[in-house]
């Protein structure tokens, strides 16, 4: 399996997976031509997805998937209550490319196993996606306020794991959102901090995880470096060192990140 990360950030998200011949997008929320262009950077083309696999209707997570959709005649999996939520930003979307899926229900794309399991998140349905192609599997969890039960089961048996490193709390709290934006960031529907999720990779990894990317950074409650230093610093106290024992990364915010081979 091959993962990239095309985008990854507060400002737009959009991730690629592939296994041979089944190529999918989980999430398209940047205009369609930067994602066809993050594509064309990795040597990728959009004609040959086979669909774009939606984790819930916030802009930063759908703003491309009409355009692409139409574009390149692409099927379109999202929960019912996020069609719902969703449908009017996208504009029309063609009766035979609109999919559906249950969390907690498998689904089939040719040759990968997705597994959509519930995140806690202020959206209608928010998921997160466990890929499996038979050999190996790659977890998805952003945009969630608490690492749930669900979740962790999931990642637990994933080589490649995603993980949300949101904001680093100090940042949060002394910068200059209003309170109330405070407030929901950190609430049980909001998203992880940097600390929630090095303690998330920190069990991933004691559980056989070997490669994480950390996502979904805020611009401007977090640096990348932040990031990557809480979590090593999280491993480092357990006894494993982030250097060598795993392959950790963050994904970037507004260019390609590398790709990762399973
Ligand atoms: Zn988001
Ligand atoms: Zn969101």
């Amino acid at each position: 399996m091959k993962f990239c990360s095309l985008y990854s950030g507060s400002s737009g998200n959009s991730l690629f997976v592939s296994c041979r011949q089944t190529k999918l997008l989980i999430d398209a929320g940047m205009s369609g031509i930067k994602i066809q262009n993050a594509m064309k950077t990795i040597e990728e083309d959009p004609k040959s997805l086979k669909g774009i696999l939606v984790t819930h209707e916030h802009r930063d997570h759908i703003h491309g998937i009409g355009v692409l959709s139409r574009r390149f005649d692409l099927p379109v999996y999202a929960t019912q209550k996020t069609w719902e939520a969703m449908d009017e930003c996208l504009g029309k979307i063609s009766e035979g490319n609109r999919k559906t899926f249950d969390p907690g229900k498998d689904l089939v794309i040719e040759e990968l196993q997705i597994s959509p399991f519930k995140t806690s998140h202020d959206a209608a349905q928010s998921c997160g996606f466990v890929i499996d192609d038979g050999i190996k599997r790659i977890g998805i969890a952003t945009d969630t306020g608490v690492v749930t039960d669900d979740m962790l089961l999931a990642l637990k048996g994933c080589s490649l794991s995603v993980v949300e490193s949101n904001h680093d709390l100090g940042m949060l709290e002394a910068g200059a959102y209003p309170f109330y934006l405070k407030q929901r960031i950190k609430s049980e529907y909001g998203h992880l901090s940097n600390e929630v999720a090095g303690n998330l990779v920190k069990t991933l990894v004691e559980n056989g995880g070997q490669t994480i990317v950390l996502a979904h950074l805020s611009q401007e409650n977090n640096f990348p470096l932040l990031a990557f230093e809480t979590t090593s610093r999280i491993l480092q106290e357990s006894g494993i060192d982030p250097q060598k024992d795993i392959h950790l990364s963050v994904a970037k915010r507004s260019s390609v990140s590398e790709i990762i081979e399973l």
